[in-house]
Formats: C-alpha cells, sequence, structure tokens
C-alpha cells in the first residue's frame, strides 16, 4: 500500500457509506485535503442561545439558518404589509414576520442563509421573532471576519465550530471526522507547504496547529491566527505559480521589436482625434517592452470607452511594419482574440477602419465564418472567404492582422511571424494557449491582455501575479459623463417618459433585471425583484406600447443570445430587457439610457459596467437606478456612482465597504472566501508578494519540494 497522503480519498481513513460519500461530494470533499480545508463557516460562541430549539421566550438571540416559506401580504385588517418567513436551523423552525418592510420579501431568496437577531416572543404557544433584523450570509467568518487580521478579540466561551453543511453531513459529523484524523498518522506525519521562516516573520502558525486551532479552536484568537494563516497561505500559493509561469516564459524567445517613433506617428497621424495622456503612455510602455528584448506579459486595465482599441491597433500597426529578422520581406503578424462573435466583428469593421489608409490586410476567423479585407469584389468592404483559404494565407505570412474568436486557438491556426497576441475581454486565457497560437514558431508571442472588468488592485496583483499591469485612468475628451439617478417609485413615470422620449428621436434603451423569470406560480404573494420575461411583457404592453421590445438572458442559445444582440445593434429592437448579462465591451452607440431594476443587488462596479453600455456615443447618456432599499448605507453606496471616477476606483470602495458575506465573487476569479479576507489586506497582499517573488528570484523553490509539488499541479486559474 502506498504511504497514507492528504491526497487520499476520505474513505481510506475513515468508513463513510455511499450516502455520505454523496452528501460529501456536494461540498468538494473527497480527499484528506479536502476535508481539512474545509473550514469552519463560523463558530457558534454561545451555542445554547444560537440554535432555535433553545430559544425562550423573552430571549435577546441571534440565529443563523436558512429561510424557507417566504412570503408577502397585507394584515387582515389593518392591510398592512407583511413579510413573514420561516428561519430554520440544524435544530428547528422559528417564523419571522416584519411589519411594513415588504421589500424583505424582496430582497431574499428561500434557500438563502441568513443572521437574523431580535427578541422571542411566544403567541400561541409558539416561538415568533417580530421585525427582527435580519441579513444575508452566504458562507462566510461571522464574527471573525471582519477583524480578521487584527490583533483583539480575546473572547473565552465556547467555540464550537459550524460548518457549511448539506443533508445528511452535521456539523457533528464533521466534528468527528475531522478529530479522527486529528490523531491519524496522515496528521501526525502532515508537513507544512509554506516555509519555517517565513512563517516566523509574519507570526502565523504552523499547518498542524493551524489546522487544530481552525476546526477545534480553544480561543477565538487562535482562530483568527489561523484563519489569517490559510489566507495568506492561498494568496502565497497563487502568487508563488504566478510567478514561476512567468519566470519559464523568460527562458522563452520573442521577437525583438524596434519600433521607429516615425513608423507610429505614421499611423497616429491618421487617427481622427490625437490620444490621451494615458493611451500615449501605455503605448510608449508596450513599445518598450516589444524592444526589451524579453517576452512582453502585459494587462491593460481600462474602463469601457477608454479607448483601448486605439492603443491595440497603434500597436498591431506598429508590430506589422517590421521586417521579421534575417528577411529581407514579410512582415510580423498579430492575432487579436475577443470573447464573442459580435465582438470580433465589430474589432474587424474598427479595424478595417483603422488600416485602410495603409493598405494593410486583415482577417476574421469564428465558428461561422471567415472574412477577408480588403475584398478584391464590386465595392464590398471585405469578403467572405473560406476558412481553408485565409489559414492559408496566415500560414504563409500574407495577413499580417488575424481577428478571432476562441475559433483563433481551436482551429489550430498557424501563423507564419506570430509576434504579438492580444486579447480583449477574454479576461485572461493561458499560457498554454498562447504557447498554443505560436505552435510552429520558435518565438513566443508577446502578450498584451486588455480588460474593463473592474477588479481591485490587490486582487489584480494577486491573479494576475504573472502580468505587468498598465492602468488607463483618463477618458477621452468631450465625453459627457452619464447622467445617473436614483430613481424613487414616485419618479418612475417621469423616468418612462423620458425614455419614451429618448427612443422616439431614434435612441435605444436597457432594462437590467436582476432575474430571469418570475418565481413559480405557488409563490405569488412574494413580490420579487423585476425579472427579464415578466417586465418585457409588461413594458411593450405599456410603458413602451409600440416600441420593439426583445429579452435576453444566459438561458438562451448562444446563437439566440447573438441574433438577439445583432438585431439590437442594428436597431432594430428599440428597447433590450436584459439580465446583467448584456456583454461586456458591445459597443451600440445609439443605446442611451439604461435602467437598472434591483440595484442594490449589483456590486459598484458591476453597476459601473452596466452604466458603461450607454457611454458609446456622442449622445447624452442616462443611468436610472432604482432601489426598494430603505437602508442608509445602500443608498450612500448607489451614492457613489455619482462621484466615483473609474470602475477600478468603484472596485476598491467596494471591496473595503462590503461585510465580509458579500466578497463572495472572488471565486469568479479563483480565490475562496477566506482569501478574498486576504485581499481586503494590502500589507498581506504584498508579503506574499514578497515572499513568492523572493523563493522564484533567488531560483530557491526547489529546496521546497512540497511547494513546488502544489506549485506544478496546481491547475492555472482560467475563468470564463
Ligand atoms: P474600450 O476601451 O472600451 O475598448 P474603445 O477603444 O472602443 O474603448 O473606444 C471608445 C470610443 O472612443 C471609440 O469610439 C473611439 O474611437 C473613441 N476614442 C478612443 N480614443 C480617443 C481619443 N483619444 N479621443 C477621442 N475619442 C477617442
Ligand atoms: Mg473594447
Amino acid at each position: 500500500m502506498t504511504p497514507a497522503d492528504l491526497n487520499d480519498s476520505l474513505d481510506r481513513h475513515i468508513r463513510i457509506d455511499k450516502q455520505h460519500a454523496l452528501s460529501l461530494a456536494k461540498l468538494g470533499i473527497r480527499t484528506v485535503k479536502d476535508l481539512l480545508y474545509h473550514f469552519p463557516v463560523r463558530y457558534g460562541d454561545t451555542a445554547a442561545l444560537t440554535y432555535i430549539q433553545n430559544a425562550k421566550d423573552g430571549d435577546e438571540i441571534t440565529l443563523y439558518g436558512r429561510i424557507k416559506k417566504l412570503k408577502l401580504d397585507k394584515t387582515f385588517r389593518t392591510k398592512i404589509a407583511r413579510a413573514t418567513a420561516v428561519i430554520e436551523d440544524e435544530s428547528g423552525s422559528i417564523s419571522a414576520t416584519w411589519f411594513n418592510q415588504p421589500y424583505i420579501a424582496k430582497m431574499y431568496t428561500e434557500g438563502e442563509f441568513v443572521k437574523v437577531s431580535g427578541k422571542i416572543k411566544l403567541v400561541k404557544d409558539s416561538h415568533v421573532l417580530n421585525n427582527p433584523s435580519i441579513e444575508k450570509v452566504e458562507s462566510m467568518p461571522i464574527g471573525v471576519g471582519d477583524d480578521l487580521f487584527s490583533q483583539d478579540g480575546t473572547r473565552t466561551e465556547e467555540l464550537s465550530p459550524i460548518y457549511k453543511l448539506t443533508s445528511g453531513i452535521s456539523s457533528l459529523w464533521m466534528h468527528h471526522a475531522i478529530q479522527k484524523i486529528f490523531t491519524s498518522e496522515i496528521f501526525e506525519n502532515l508537513v507544512d507547504p509554506i516555509p519555517d521562516e517565513i512563517l516566523k516573520r509574519y507570526n502565523l502558525p504552523a499547518l498542524r496547529t493551524a489546522l487544530i486551532w481552525i476546526h477545534a479552536p480553544q480561543k477565538s484568537n487562535d482562530a483568527l491566527s489561523a484563519r489569517k494563516r490559510f489566507a495568506f497561505e492561498e494568496i502565497f500559493l497563487i502568487q508563488l505559480q504566478k510567478l514561476n509561469t512567468r519566470k519559464q516564459l523568460e527562458h522563452k524567445t520573442s521577437y525583438n521589436i524596434d519600433i521607429s517613433a516615425k513608423t507610429l506617428d505614421a499611423f497616429l497621424k491618421t487617427l481622427p482625434f490625437t490620444l490621451t495622456g494615458g493611451q500615449k503612455h501605455v503605448v510608449d510602455t508596450v513599445l518598450k517592452d516589444l524592444g526589451s528584448g524579453k517576452g512582453m506579459s502585459r494587462l491593460l486595465e481600462g474602463d469601457v470607452g477608454s479607448g483601448k482599441t486605439a492603443i491595440a491597433a497603434a500597436v498591431a500597426y506598429s508590430v506589422t511594419q517590421t521586417v521579421p529578422t534575417g528577411q529581407k520581406f514579410g512582415t510580423l503578424q498579430v492575432a487579436y482574440m475577443a470573447p464573442t462573435e459580435v465582438l470580433a466583428k465589430q474589432l474587424f469593421e474598427s479595424f478595417i477602419t483603422f488600416f485602410e489608409p495603409f493598405g494593410l490586410k486583415v482577417g476574421l476567423i469564428t465558428g461561422s465564418g471567415a472574412y477577408k479585407f480588403p475584398s478584391k469584389v464590386g465595392n464590398e468592404k471585405y469578403t467572405n472567404i473560406s476558412k481553408p483559404q485565409l489559414m492559408k494565407w496566415v500560414a504563409n505570412g500574407e495577413i499580417p492582422i488575424l481577428i478571432g474568436t476562441h475559433a483563433l486557438i481551436q482551429k489550430k491556426v498557424s501563423f507564419k511571424h506570430l509576434a504579438l497576441v492580444i486579447i480583449d475581454e477574454q479576461h485572461r486565457f493561458g499560457t498554454n494557449q498562447r504557447a498554443q497560437l505560436a505552435n510552429k514558431d520558435k518565438f513566443l508571442p508577446h502578450l498584451l491582455s486588455m480588460t474593463a472588468t473592474p477588479i481591485p488592485r490587490t486582487l489584480a496583483l494577486t491573479i494576475y501575479g504573472d502580468l505587468d499591469l498598465s492602468v488607463l485612468d483618463e477618458m477621452p475628451k468631450g465625453r459627457k459623463p452619464a447622467i445617473t439617478e436614483l430613481v424613487t417609485d414616485a419618479k418612475r413615470k417621469d423616468m418612462y417618459e423620458h425614455i419614451r422620449g429618448e427612443l422616439e428621436s431614434g435612441r435605444q434603451a436597457y432594462i437590467i433585471c436582476p432575474r430571469i423569470f418570475e418565481p413559480d406560480a405557488q409563490k405569488q404573494n412574494v413580490i420579487m425583484a423585476k425579472s427579464v420575461i415578466e417586465e418585457a411583457k409588461r413594458l411593450s404592453q405599456k410603458e413602451f406600447k409600440g416600441f420593439v421590445v426583445d429579452v435576453m438572458h444566459s438561458k438562451l442559445t448562444k446563437i439566440e443570445k447573438e441574433e438577439k444582440m445583432e438585431k439590437f445593434a442594428r436597431g432594430d429592437t428599440d428597447v433590450l430587457v436584459s439580465t446583467s448579462v448584456i456583454e461586456v465591451g458591445v459597443n451600440v452607440p445609439n443605446a442611451t439610457s439604461i435602467v437598472i431594476e434591483g440595484a442594490e443587488r449589483f456590486g459598484l462596479a458591476q453597476l459601473h459596467q452596466l452604466r458603461g453600455r450607454v457611454l458609446r456615443s456622442s449622445h447624452q447618456a442616462y443611468c436610472y437606478l432604482y432601489s426598494e432599499s430603505k437602508s442608509e448605507q445602500t443608498l450612500a453606496r448607489l451614492q457613489a456612482l455619482k462621484s466615483a471616477k473609474t470602475g477600478f476606483e468603484l472596485a476598491e470602495i467596494d471591496l473595503q465597504n462590503r461585510g465580509t458575506g458579500e466578497l463572495a465573487g472572488g471565486k469568479q476569479w479563483g480565490v475562496s472566501d477566506l482569501g478574498m479576507e486576504a485581499i481586503k489586506n494590502l500589507k498581506m497582499v504584498e508579503a506574499a508578494r514578497t515572499e513568492a517573488s523572493t523563493i522564484i528570484e533567488e531560483d530557491s523553490l526547489s529546496k521546497y519540494p512540497l511547494l513546488e509539488k502544489i506549485i506544478l499541479t496546481k491547475k492555472d486559474i482560467h475563468f470564463e
């Protein structure tokens, strides 16, 4: 038998029946390591009061549970709005009622985890809670969360760990399973991947201590230290992996491209505008990278509309003016990847405009076809050609610029001299694909990745640790900011009237709703946040009667989505009612109004991005935020949209102002909730980065075999 290992299947060490195995799989627990790293979401400090079962008349309690049977109606005689719900925990359930707070029913969804505080009352033999305070908790460290990295919090209450569970697995089961591992040989032999001296430097507990402290703390301070350690560990490992990837790339050769100021100026002169200082700076930085002798790996962050395409075009142009080393003719090539067909086509058309004066050839390849500019036929600008034909021209170097969707990689396109890969809003694609594009060529193409997705700097430093960062924080001059308004029910009528005016003068509008469908019929009493389907129906019969209203959401097929988007882009649709899926970067300059229903449900950065959809033209844009929330904090948060300058600034505000529970968005970046705690802490992110880069720079990863193994087997974070 092979020696016991953390990656052993759990049932090698604990007896698990089939049902348990299924439940554990739901929680993502398969190996010993999965179990040990399934950390408590909180600690029930005064456990007796926390459980519903133990509640007594008159008790002031705080309990955590799942929300069930959410309902909104009116009291019988007084006709006061009344929201009711059942809160259920492991021990039992209790009914809760809120008077005059109908929005409660809209802000929560059945099945969600909530924290509820209030006074227990005995009504007709049952315990109830009237007007308790309520908040969402999803799955995060309550009580320890926000002071994770502070030094206070010396409480001595009982600290029983409470886990995120699923049916079939109780906290008690978890407790026993973990204790069993704690007393096993596997635990005895655990090796800490983090080097000792690093743990010492930051006063972090060693792995075994930390595991005991996090699962069975005696003091809350111990639990805090342990969480701090694991948060650090996560960020450190990501950084280490990213920096290692980067180091590997340094061994590869990229084209050394020297571009003269004259070449660049020739292109810039043809633009209908002059570059902003910010754009100029980024172009200079990129050109310097290209001529540095090393492969470029750069991420350009810039809000929607900040003019990233012009930067990409200037750089692409410059690269194509370079003759491959050792040749007398031919040019270096550029591949430009966009996330969707619509965007790829838009880019293709922009590039044609940019490069027409120079007679530069441009190709387009998507899932549905291949095109080439210039056309030899009639007065068409570009021609539909066969894919093999396009591939042939790309392979022999005749087409210097190829734009495309994922088809660029999937179709195994080969280039003759691919020098630069530009990626627009693909968030990130792995280093493998970049190498794949380079295929036969012995050179690794330079990489310019561009994003308008606002994330905080600490997160960027971590997940993009292998890239250099450029931030474009200046908008082209003369751009009118959107007029942003918080709308109340009273102002709804005016809002629709104003939008109708816009539509009548030929403009278009987006209406964003938080959900796709109305909840099922049985739950008709519950007025939930507006849904795309219902709202589109309502608007087309009422406020926007006579206009063409269409819908867009994630349940549509890819083809349907693209068709609808194209219809909207053509102006055939007046009003697009959509969830927040409307594609990042889609450019419909004629859309000037956007209404965001249930605005409190979106993060600030996301709201900012949605608003960016209507900032694509010289027309005045309008953004209406509707929220039923009466919370001052929420309203203040929404107000920040009027003052902050960039989406990245808003992402920062979001990060700092949100409670731990609301940070859960980290998952889309491959960072856990606990890891997001570290992301809130600049010092910790910097510390992790310093340590990681020291190891990589000193080339000493091999001194830490376990660390090396983890890094090399860890999947590269790859987001869609
Ligand atoms: P994004 O950064 O979202 O990709 P785009 O590159 O699509 O932004 O640019 C948005 C619009 O701004 C385009 O219509 C583009 O022509 C225009 N633009 C870009 N740079 C400038 C500039 N320096 N001055 C004026 N307009 C500009
Ligand atoms: Mg763009």
